[in-house]
């Protein structure tokens, strides 16, 4: 791994970091890819003050709306000609396949460019005035802001915030996962060329890897940060909103998942049984949509089931390098360790395991952090192991009797991200489509992602709302302006 990958991104400068060292592993092979230096805390403190500072240089504070999106549209011509390079280094990160990371490099350019796009294009408001005035409401950056982010998609989540972030004239703490620091500190090499490239100052992003408890609370904490944008996990992100609401700050919460999909008798069986292999098993499991828990009618459910079972036993488990996998190893053998005992946990609630439940055996699998898919049944929804995020390559089946019965048990779970229905009844798709309690519903598709359309979680899935046209606002302030047009003095004066 080139050593440009492991420096860190302070204020604008590329160095060593001063927190602990820290190794990321290829998850395939268990072997260290290379030792990564934290940001300490003192970095961040230094990063938000170079930050504030370069939010009001009047290089970028000044730009229009246009100006500004020029720095997005390199940024993600920067990152499209990099895709394979991006790819490379995240699936060695992370251990997903190749084929998922060029998309999501491939996703990360086309957010930076709908966002430049939409910025372009965002209006401000004349309100109608109610007096001899007139009334308009203007956007304006909120200065620095902390983006924290996940190990799952890393480069995909990144750009979620940054382009927003910045479009909105702000400047940005990037803190990345510790297990996957790697392609955030790529990406941080595309946009610092970038800016440098447009004149503009390079600490308006600063990439901070390093622990949640040191490097996470730091960016949390500091008094100059005045946004937060969090993607992880609902415990985390409750105690990150105790503190925003301490500062009286906004953040963004995008959290965990247990997603229902639903299988009608009338759905067509064949689309219906690649989307559930897809929805659940795509980036083997950790995918905060993925479509966990599987409601099948009742008079279909054993013979879907079965037959589900037999293709889930075909995928393709092995290194996400090998052009022929689909189910790539878990991002870190503590990771793996922890799906195993939740298959355990499982079991002890009396589940029966239909396929998988253990790490592939054979040759090629060597130290990687692997498990096979997963099939789970016999369990009611109250279970744990259908109330928890495994966020593994793990999917339990349940069977359901009718439309009550099923919205009933779908949405009894803390989570409300996604959902998908498989079914060729349209008025049904649409009944259930707004009886689910969830952000996203998946109907004869599933994981399917545009940076047009607004991603929010519900319940412990989180608070606030990532993507569309309105990212951009949600990094600004709103600020209303009133303009006299009477030439009589207010009654009030004397
Ligand atoms: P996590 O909550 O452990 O960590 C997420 C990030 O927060 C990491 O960068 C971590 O270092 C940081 N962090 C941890 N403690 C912190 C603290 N006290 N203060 C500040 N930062 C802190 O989550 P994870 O294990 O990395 O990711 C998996 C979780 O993310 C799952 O629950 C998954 O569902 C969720 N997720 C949600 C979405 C979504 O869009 N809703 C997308 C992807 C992943």
């Amino acid at each position: 791994m080139p050593k440009t990958l492991t420096e860190i991104l302070v204020a604008g400068r590329w160095r060593r970091g001063g927190g602990e060292p820290f190794d990321t592993v290829d998850p395939a092979t268990g072997e260290v890819l290379a030792t990564v230096h934290a940001a300490s805390a003192e970095e961040v403190d230094e990063a938000a003050l170079a930050a504030a500072r370069a939010a009001v240089d009047p290089a970028w504070r000044d730009l229009l709306p246009h100006q500004r999106a020029r720095l997005l549209y390199r940024i993600a011509e920067l990152t499209e000609e990099a895709a394979d390079e991006l790819a490379a280094t995240q699936t060695a990160d992370t251990g997903k396949t190749l084929t998922e990371t060029r998309a999501l490099a491939l996703s990360a350019a086309g957010t930076f460019r709908y966002t430049a796009a939409a910025l372009e294009t965002a209006e401000e408001a004349l309100t109608p005035s109610r007096g001899a005035y007139v009334t308009m409401s203007v956007h304006e950056p909120i200065g620095v802001v902390g983006a924290i982010n996940p190990w799952n998609s890393p480069v995909a989540s990144d750009a979620q915030k940054i382009a927003p972030a910045l479009a909105a004239g702000n400047a940005v703490l990037l803190k990345p996962a510790a297990w996957t620091p790697l392609v955030s500190l790529a990406l941080g090499r595309l946009i610092t060329r970038a800016l440098t490239e447009l004149g503009l100052p390079t600490a308006l992003l600063s990439v901070l890897p390093g622990s949640g408890r040191v490097v996470g609370d730091a960016v949390v904490r500091h008094p100059l940060v005045g946004r937060i944008g969090f993607t992880g996990g609902t415990k985390t992100g409750r105690s990150i909103a105790a503190i925003a609401a301490q500062k009286l700050i906004p953040a963004s919460l995008e959290l965990g998942g247990k997603s229902p999909t639903i299988v009608r008798a009338d759905a067509d069986l064949e689309q219906a049984l690649a989307g559930v292999m897809f929805g659940i098993f795509s980036s083997s499991g950790q995918s905060c949509i993925a479509g966990s828990r599987l409601f099948v009618a009742r008079e279909i459910h054993d013979e879907f089931v079965r037959e589900l079972v037999t293709r889930v036993g075909k995928l393709r488990v092995g290194p996400g390098t090998a052009p022929d996998t689909q189910v790539g190893p878990l991002v870190h053998a503590e990771h793996r360790d922890s799906v195993a005992a939740y298959v355990d946990l499982a079991r002890s609630e009396g589940a029966e395991v239909l396929c998988g439940g253990a790490a592939p055996e054979g040759t090629g699998y060597g130290q990687g952090a692997y498990y096979l898919p997963t099939v789970l049944t016999g369990l009611p929804n109250s279970s744990r192991t259908c109330q928890e995020e495994i966020f593994g390559p793990v999917l339990v089946t349940l069977p359901y009797d009718d439309e009550d019965d099923l919205v009933r048990q779908a949405n009894d779970s803390v989570y409300g991200l996604a959902c998908g229905i498989w079914t060729r009844d349209h008025r049904a798709a649409w009944r259930l489509a707004r009886r689910i309690d969830a952000g996203t519903v998946w109907i004869n598709t599933y994981k399917q992602f545009s940076a047009s359309t607004p991603f929010s979680g519900r319940k412990d899935s989180g608070l606030g709302t990532e993507k569309g046209r309105d990212a951009i606002r949600a990094y600004q302030r709103q600020k209303s302006l009133y303009w006299g047009i009477s030439d009589t003095p207010l009654p009030w004066a004397n």
